[in-house]
């Protein structure tokens, strides 16, 4: 039997590839997509933003409820069910796969489910899933890796699932640890620390670097650690797990700082020092593509150095977050149409923490602003200041404008407080447009909202804020 050809074989089905079929299923192209999982979605839907995001509101309602008398509301204290909690965590995750099934549909994208590698230049293998029917191969004009990352284990402390966790296995968990400590104090490890806080664990913040969410701007750091701490997270930063051993109650950790040594013991370790790309056994060195540290190497257009075989997502090394991978793919697939697309501003990528409070940043902090020899004015304006963040009880934090002054260029935004994820995303249109600060400031701000923040911060960029 002739095998079948495809225009486009992608392998994942996470944010980039999915988004990627349905482009190309837009585009008329005849696609296929192929996941070995049972569901398609990929890490962000099943182990990553969507399942996260979903515990964070169960715990930002149950704090709600918590501070319910401050707004003269009489509820008995609120007790935690983290079985139904997961429950309808899942019920959030299989209700967008099935999304993702029916847009398969509705764009004719075929999705082949298993274990996809290139065996040949324009050859796909797929393995079904416990290899019980046996291999494919199918024949693609086009090919394109969207097979993502996994977590990285550290070798001192190999996740084992009940002492030592990833970010996929505390996910699942059925109880609340007492003590929590978290290694990594990036977006996944404080998202998770917040939680956990929130659901009852004392949980320790450990980071190697000198401060936490340590590629957000350095103000908007310094505030999250001073919110975490009210709420009784602790910070251990410029901290290396130097030794690690696991104790009848859970472990014990010893950690170095500036030279002196100290040891924390916790219920469960929460490992989250970042993620593994997954490029091995794909067969693509074979074919000439080029790998750097795991990371296949790309143009801007996504091309491989096999210019039909295109990469995106976890797999490249651009940050490692869903809307990238998304971007990249209907960027690699417009290219593959010959549509001439534009390739990708990665100083416009907005990073997003979904803890409580919130952090959110669009292009450069003011340090980078600076090393890049802008003349820079800053604007800050603080939640205090704000009506509607004192309806709504949420004063900490602020929103930060870095402009440059020669064309008045909005080259930065960070907020850190109530809303920040919304709220980023006029700082992204303003950025995409190149708008300028008094552009911002000038753009009438319903009243009263969260959003007047960033337009009191695009007018204190140049000295005149009105509330503050
Ligand atoms: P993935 O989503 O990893 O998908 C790859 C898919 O390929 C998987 O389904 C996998 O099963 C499949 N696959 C792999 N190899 C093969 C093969 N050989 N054959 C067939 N199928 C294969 N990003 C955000 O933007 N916002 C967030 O809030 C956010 N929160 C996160 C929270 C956590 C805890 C984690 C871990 C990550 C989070 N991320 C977030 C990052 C985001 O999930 C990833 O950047 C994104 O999923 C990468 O998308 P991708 O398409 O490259 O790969």
């Amino acid at each position: 039997m002739a095998r079948e050809e495809f225009d486009l074989i992608i392998i994942g089905s996470g944010p980039g590839g999915y988004v990627a079929a349905i482009r190309a299923g837009q585009l008329g192209m005849k696609v296929a997509c192929v996941e070995k999982d049972a569901k398609l979605g990929g890490t962000c839907l099943h182990r990553g933003c969507i399942p996260t995001k979903a515990l964070l509101h169960t715990a930002s309602v149950l704090d709600e409820i918590r501070e319910a008398a401050g707004l003269g509301i009489d509820v008995s204290e609120p007790k935690l069910d983290v079985g139904r909690a997961q429950d309808r965590k899942r019920k959030v995750v299989d209700g967008n796969a099935r999304g993702i099934e029916m847009l398969f549909k509705k764009n004719k994208v075929t999705w082949l489910h298993g274990f996809g590698r290139v065996t040949g230049a324009h050859d796909v293998e797929v393995e079904t899933p416990g290899g019980t029917d046996g291999k494919a191969t199918y024949g693609a004009k086009n090919i394109l890796i969207a097979t993502g990352s996994v977590p990285r284990d550290i070798p001192v402390a190999p996740a084992d699932g009940e002492k030592v966790l990833n970010s996929d296995h505390i996910l699942e968990l059925g109880r609340v640890p007492a003590t929590l400590a978290v290694l990594g104090a990036g977006a996944v490890g404080t998202e998770f620390a917040s939680i956990f806080t929130s659901f009852g664990s004392k949980v320790t913040l450990i980071e190697m670097l000198p401060r936490i969410l340590p590629i957000e701007d350095e103000e908007a750091s310094a505030e999250l650690e001073k919110a975490l701490r009210r709420r009784g997270i602790k910070s251990l930063t410029g901290t290396r797990m130097a030794g690690f051993e696991k104790t009848d109650s859970g472990v014990k950790l010893s950690l170095e700082k500036d030279g002196k040594a100290d040891v924390l013991e916790a219920e469960m370790l929460l490992v989250a020092v970042g993620r593994k790309p997954l490029t091995e056994n794909l067969g693509l060195e074979a074919l000439g593509v080029e790998l750097e540290r795991g990371y296949i190497k790309i143009n801007p257009m996504m091309q491989t150095a096999v210019p039909h075989i295109y990469a995106i997502g976890d797999v490249v090394n651009t940050p490692w977050l869903a809307h990238v991978a998304s971007s990249e793919g209907i960027l690699a697939v417009e290219h593959m149409a010959g549509l001439n697309p534009k390739g990708i501003n990665y100083d416009r990528v907005p990073s997003c923490t979904y803890c409580e409070p919130e952090v959110a940043s669009v292009g450069l902090t003011e340090a980078k602003a600076r090393e890049r020899g802008y003349d820079v004015q800053v604007g800050k304006f603080p939640f205090t200041a704000l009506g509607k963040a004192k309806i709504i009880g949420k004063s900490a934090g602020f929103v930060k404008v870095v402009r440059d002054t020669k064309y008045d260029e909005v080259l930065g935004v960070h907020i850190v407080g109530a809303h920040a994820t919304e709220l980023i995303g006029e700082a992204c249109v303003t950025l995409q447009m190149e708008g300028t600060d008094e552009e911002l400031g000038r753009t009438m701000h319903a009243h009263p909202t969260l959003s007047e923040a960033i337009m009191e911060a695009a007018h204190a960029a140049h000295g005149k804020a009105i509330h503050f």
